[in-house]
């Protein structure tokens, strides 16, 4: 299998350290980037020896671009970008300040631009696939979760924009919309007990929690040829959970 040069935004800790992981084991080039230089070391020492690190944040443009343009010195074309550093928490609007909303938005949407911004002129030209990680309040409001809902449909429509505007060129972007993942920061923070897990696994017609290598296998196949007619679509990896709509989040929400 040929070696590809793969960069993960938020790579240094759940989802995005898995798929991070797995794009290493198959003999890939893997960077990462996050804020915590802690995080940053302990990922790259996950990674293998080739793996690079960048404590940076996503909200700096500059800092992004660096890494990027680090990254393409020292391997060359960047074949692969996930982007999916993100942060939550729970705040029904009422309570939620400016600057948590703006935090929130700033992360996901603001570093999503930065990153793929960053990005464009070192990408493999025809080639290279972008896959922006969403969530299912991108398209269903989920109470307590306006931040997050705003944030993430702003992302996939970055997704969708820049499937128009950089296909002509041979750039594919996609995003991918897990569902609840066991054993990550973000379902801590949904579902911090055990009968909120159950609520969660009622709203799932699969009735369980998603795996990392769930969410790893639509990425395999989104940032392989065999996806290579694909591009501007919204991947959703959730057992099924946004087919129940607003409601059911409400439900697993406790709302
Ligand atoms: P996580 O473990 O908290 O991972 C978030 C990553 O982003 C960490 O590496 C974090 O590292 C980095 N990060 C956060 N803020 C950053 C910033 N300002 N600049 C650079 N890096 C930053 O989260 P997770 O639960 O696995 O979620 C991963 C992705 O999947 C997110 O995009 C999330 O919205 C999405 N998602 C998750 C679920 C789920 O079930 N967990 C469901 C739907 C969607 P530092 O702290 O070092 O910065």
């Amino acid at each position: 299998m040929t070696a590809r040069t793969v960069f993960v935004a938020g790579g240094t800790s759940g989802i995005n350290l898995g798929l991070a992981q797995r794009f290493a084991e198959r003999g890939d080039r893997v960077a990462v980037l996050s804020r915590s230089q802690d995080k940053v070391d302990a990922a790259v020492a996950s990674l293998g020896p080739e793996a690079r690190g960048y404590a940076a944040d996503v909200r700096d443009a500059d800092a992004v671009n660096r890494a990027f343009t680090d990254v393409a010195d020292t391997w060359g074309p960047i074949d692969v970008v996930v982007s999916g550093a993100a942060g939550n928490f729970v705040a029904p609007a009422a309570d939620l300040s400016p600057g948590g909303f703006e935090a929130v938005v700033a992360i996901d949407l603001l570093g999503t631009f930065h990153v793929a911004k960053a990005a464009w002129p070192h990408l493999r030209k025809p080639g290279a696939s972008i896959v922006n990680i969403s969530a299912a309040q991108a398209w269903l409001p989920s109470p307590g979760q306006v931040h997050v809902s705003a944030a993430k449909s702003g992302v996939d429509q970055v997704t969708r924009t820049l499937a128009i505007e950089w296909g002509p060129a041979g750039v594919r972007i996609n995003s991918v919309a897990p569902g609840p993942i066991r054993g990550t920061e973000g379902m801590a923070r949904l579902a911090p007990t055990p009968s909120a897990e159950d609520a969660w696994t009622r709203a799932v017609p699969l009735g369980r929690f998603g795996e990392i290598d769930d969410v790893w296998q639509a990425v395999a196949w989104l940032t392989s040829d065999a996806a290579s007619y694909v591009t501007g679509v919204v991947l959703s990896v959730d057992g099924g959970l946004s087919l129940g709509g607003s409601s059911a989040i409400a439900a697993a929400m406790g709302a």
